[in-house]
């Protein structure tokens, strides 16, 4: 996702702490104190601007999710949703998704989803897709056993690669869609990019996979 810089992001986030949790290693094996109840907690690596975790929010209140970003000013404008639905069910988090392991201990969060996630395509940049191995090894480890990733994409080639690449890496696809929105799967909640490609013509692709036992 490319956006321009946007002025007064670090204060925006900065100044809402309620949602962006600033210190996130220090919440790393008390997630559930963070949010004050025991509720199970989901995250969105690479969140975007915070459609679907702003969405899935509202939908489930009986779980806690919380949005990650690398960029500033992509998660700013996930703060203007958040503040505006208001759930106390959702934390946004600016943070890399290769470092995970630094803000959850083992086990800790209990599903992982990957939307639209940059498709590098280029063989050389291989290793910074969010389905390359060393992702996986680092999803694997802060989730329960059997941990699941649940990931959409309107890149064939991405989609592609991550078939493979979770496969090799030992995971079950539970289910896979090849026109998702052309199937019977009920509930489904839009990403921006999602509804930006899906306008476009183009077929979104997901999967359901899960770790192996560990
Ligand atoms: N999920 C949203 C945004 C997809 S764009 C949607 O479907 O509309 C991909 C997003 O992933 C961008 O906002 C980008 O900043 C973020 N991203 C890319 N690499 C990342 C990483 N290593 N860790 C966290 N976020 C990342």
């Amino acid at each position: 996702m490319r956006v321009r810089k946007r002025k007064g992001a670090e204060e925006h986030l900065e100044n809402n702490p309620q949602y962006v949790v600033l210190k996130p290693e220090e919440a790393k094996g008390r997630w559930q104190d963070v949010f004050g109840n025991e509720q199970p907690i989901h995250i969105e690596v690479g969140s975007g601007k915070g459609s679907f975790i702003t969405g899935m929010a509202a939908k489930n209140p009986h779980i806690n999710y919380i949005g990650i970003d690398i960029q500033r000013s992509v998660l700013s404008y996930a703060l203007d949703k958040v503040l505006e639905s208001d759930l106390p069910n959702i934390k946004l988090l600016l943070v890399d998704g290769s470092s995970l392991t630094n803000y959850f201990a083992d086990g800790e969060i209990d599903l992982l989803y990957l939307n639209f996630s940059d498709p590098w395509p280029k063989t050389r940049h291989e290793k910074r897709r969010l389905t390359y191995k060393t992702f996986l090894e680092t999803y694997e480890q802060i989730l329960p056993e059997e941990g699941q990733i649940h990931f959409k994409t309107d890149n064939r080639g991405l989609f592609e690669y991550s078939l493979a690449s979770l496969s090799q890496y030992g995971m079950v696809l539970n289910q896979v869609w090849l026109d998702l929105h052309a199937s019977d799967y009920e509930g489904n909640v839009m990403t921006e990019y999602e509804r930006k490609f899906s306008n476009k013509g183009q077929v979104i692709y997901r999967l359901e996979a899960q770790f192996p036992k560990k």
